[in-house]
């Protein structure tokens, strides 16, 4: 990692490999961007590893993971008001969150320039849904940069950063989960280490920044000349980019992996349609798009997600009386998920039977990629709290999971937690699966991060509105899903020790009475905890706390003299009546074909969590494991 921050702080030119979570952050650092903040998501968290790689002494910004994105978004917010170049950066349904404040941002004068930084999720690989945030883009008046690579990530960052401090308003970047992973060799420019200048340079009279009463519509009709005059500057902009096939009568419009996905493709064509490839795809840079569309007889729209740009294009070419036959979407499929090459050659023989050969090479050999079912980690604090809660809860009883690695508790052989929306939303959820209920026990669980990120708000309503349900606070101490990032209990921020805001304490402080707490190791008294939150009559919570074993082990392991320890099965006791396997479902325990179970060397952490779900006690204690060198616990 340290090669990594001293790759990114070089001061000339140079050439890596990098995928463009980390081209990202060279750019910012390029750029002079002063102030960046998150929330952890995935395809974005590579981007908050690239930048912990350089040392909290030398970075030459500020970063912080804030409680959730709209929060993130506010800091930078304020901070570009002080003039500095600001960034934030989070997953796709975090602009959900941030919503309320990012559709504000184009109506202020954000003097020090401010990158918003978004991963879409086509292929939801992360993600509730694959919802495409350029429709918030459109309502916000906010212009969006789609670039294709990672190359294109780290110049069109320094595009949007250049613009957005020039005309200051905020600028979209919008990634995908491909180009955020993707790795390519990129050219980078130098870095002159200059700090700027940090006089705090906040002044009303740069406003008006109070959208009330008179100043709504002068601010609209700022935001609104903001983006006409974006239109300008990306009929002209380098950043949009035509393919030229000498093919006058087809034509492909297209941006972002789309356009990847196309070009590898259209190697098996014979006659290639030409491309215009857009990098800024709102506001749509109509005199380029009109341009393309008079000088072809078909243009196929290849857009992945929404037919956003569909729609624009073929206003416009109504408005305009212009006779180019246009093909968008054509069946319900070509809404859904990531536009891979298969996708894509999919959809151009569709639209164009003739011009793709029947089978690609690429389809022939595709190889055989068994699927990998998401599960709980050996060891999972989460694993043993599920084990112990269902033999709590009556077969009746609704059970609701919030977002984080114990959404996974919803699989066999827990099927635990039956409904999940989105974060924080599991309490009031269950909330109103109570009304009119007398008959079926609810219980909704949240994870810790998420408790600070969205789920207060549920639990004070609960309180205050006397919805009488269990939540289980799955406290681990980690935000683990997405890799481990501190939270506001963690007692670490992204870049030193901090005070920790204990979870108990900050449930006592809303007025929560019924709080239990239980090690989620030990697995009679959760059970037991359970049953007597259940019975109270009013709004419960149990705090089911294990720190995260992959982070715990991790750390373990780094630790010198460390041995890995397992546990056996003794052959001479195990009934074969499998418990282990059916009810408690480590992934380290192996069924054997003549009925055995065995333990998985590679995989057992040795925790001994299991113990405890053999009737026959046939799990022995966890002891060294044989022949182990001393590097792993
Ligand atoms: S990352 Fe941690 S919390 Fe998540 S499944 Fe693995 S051990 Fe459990
Ligand atoms: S001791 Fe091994 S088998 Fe038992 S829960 Fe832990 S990882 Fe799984």
């Amino acid at each position: 990692m340290k090669k990594m921050g001293d790759m990114l702080l070089r001061k000339g030119s140079f050439s890596e490999i990098v995928m463009g979570n980390t081209a990202l952050v060279r750019a910012m650092i390029e750029s002079g961007t002063r102030v960046v903040a998150a929330y952890p998501g995935s395809p974005t968290p590579e981007i908050a590893d690239a930048i912990g790689a350089i040392s909290k002494e030398t970075r030459p910004f500020y970063f912080e993971f804030s409680t959730n994105e709209k929060v993130a978004a506010e800091i930078t917010f304020g901070a570009a008001l002080n003039g500095h170049l600001s960034t934030v950066f989070f997953k796709s349904v975090g602009l959900n969150v941030a919503a309320d404040t990012f559709v504000q941002l184009n109506h202020m004068n954000i003097i020090g320039g401010m990158v918003v930084v978004i991963g879409d999720d086509p292929g939801a690989n992360s993600s509730q849904n694959e919802q495409d945030n350029r429709h918030y883009a459109h309502m916000s008046y906010i212009p969006v940069f789609e670039p294709a690579s990672p190359t294109e990530v780290y110049t069109f960052y320094k595009a949007a950063a250049e613009l957005s401090r020039k005309m200051q308003m905020p600028i979209l970047l919008r990634l995908t989960t491909h180009v955020c992973h993707a790795k390519e060799k990129v050219r980078f420019g130098g870095w002159d280490p200059q700090l700027p200048d940090d006089t705090p340079a906040f002044d009303p009279g740069n406003g008006p920044y109070i959208p009330l009463t008179t100043e709504v519509f002068p601010m609209k009709r700022r935001a609104l000349q903001r983006l006409a005059d974006v239109e300008a500057y990306a009929n002209h902009a380098p950043l949009n980019t035509c393919v030229d096939h000498d093919n006058p009568k087809q034509g492909i419009i297209t941006m972002g992996l789309p356009f990847l996905s196309l070009m590898d493709v259209l190697q098996e064509a014979e006659k290639k349609p030409d491309i215009l490839k857009l990098g800024i795809v709102h506001p749509l840079p109509r005199q380029v798009v009109r341009d393309f569309l008079k000088s072809h007889r078909e243009v196929k729209l290849l857009e992945e997600l929404d037919n956003v740009l569909e729609k624009e294009i073929k206003l416009m070419a109504f408005d305009e009386k212009l006779d180019t036959t246009i093909i968008g979407k054509q069946e319900l499929e070509d809404w859904i998920d990531e536009y891979t090459p298969d996708k894509v050659s999919a959809i151009i023989r569709k639209t164009w039977p003739d011009m793709l050969p029947l089978k690609t090479e690429r389809e022939i050999d595709k190889p055989y990629v068994p699927m990998r079912p998401a599960q709980m980690c050996p060891g999972c604090g989460h694993r043993s709290a599920f084990h112990a809660i269902k033999k709590a809860l009556d077969e009746n009883a609704i059970t609701v999971a919030d977002i984080g690695c114990h959404t996974l508790g919803f699989m066999p052989p827990y099927g635990v937690g039956e409904i999940l929306m989105c974060m924080g939303a599991s309490t009031a959820m269950g909330s109103g699966l109570s009304l009119f209920n007398t008959t079926r026990k609810v219980v909704a669980f949240l994870g810790d991060s998420t408790f600070f990120h969205a789920g207060l708000p549920g639990i004070v309503n609960a309180v205050f509105n006397k919805h009488p349900i269990t939540l289980i606070l799955m406290e681990n101490g980690t935000t683990a899903m997405t890799g481990h990032q501190d939270h506001a209990a963690s007692g670490r921020n992204f870049n030193e020790v901090t005070d920790r805001i204990p979870v108990r304490q900050v449930l006592e402080g809303l007025g929560v009475t019924h709080i239990y707490e239980v090690d989620t190791y030990q697995q009679s008294r959760l059970t037991e905890r359970v049953k007597q939150a259940l019975n109270d009559d009013a709004f419960s919570v149990v705090i089911a706390k294990h720190p995260c074993m992959l982070k715990f082990n991790r750390e373990q392991r780094r630790k010198p003299g460390c041995q890995a320890r397992q546990v056996h099965i003794d052959q001479n006791k195990c009934r074969q009546i499998h418990k282990c396997v059916e009810r408690f479902g480590c992934p380290t325990f192996v069924l054997e074909k003549d009925n055995r179970i065995t333990v998985n060397p590679d995989l057992c952490i040795g925790d001994g969590s299991c113990r405890q779900t053999c009737p026959a006690e046939a799990i022995g204690a966890p002891e060294t494991a044989q022949g182990d060198s001393n590097e792993t616990v």
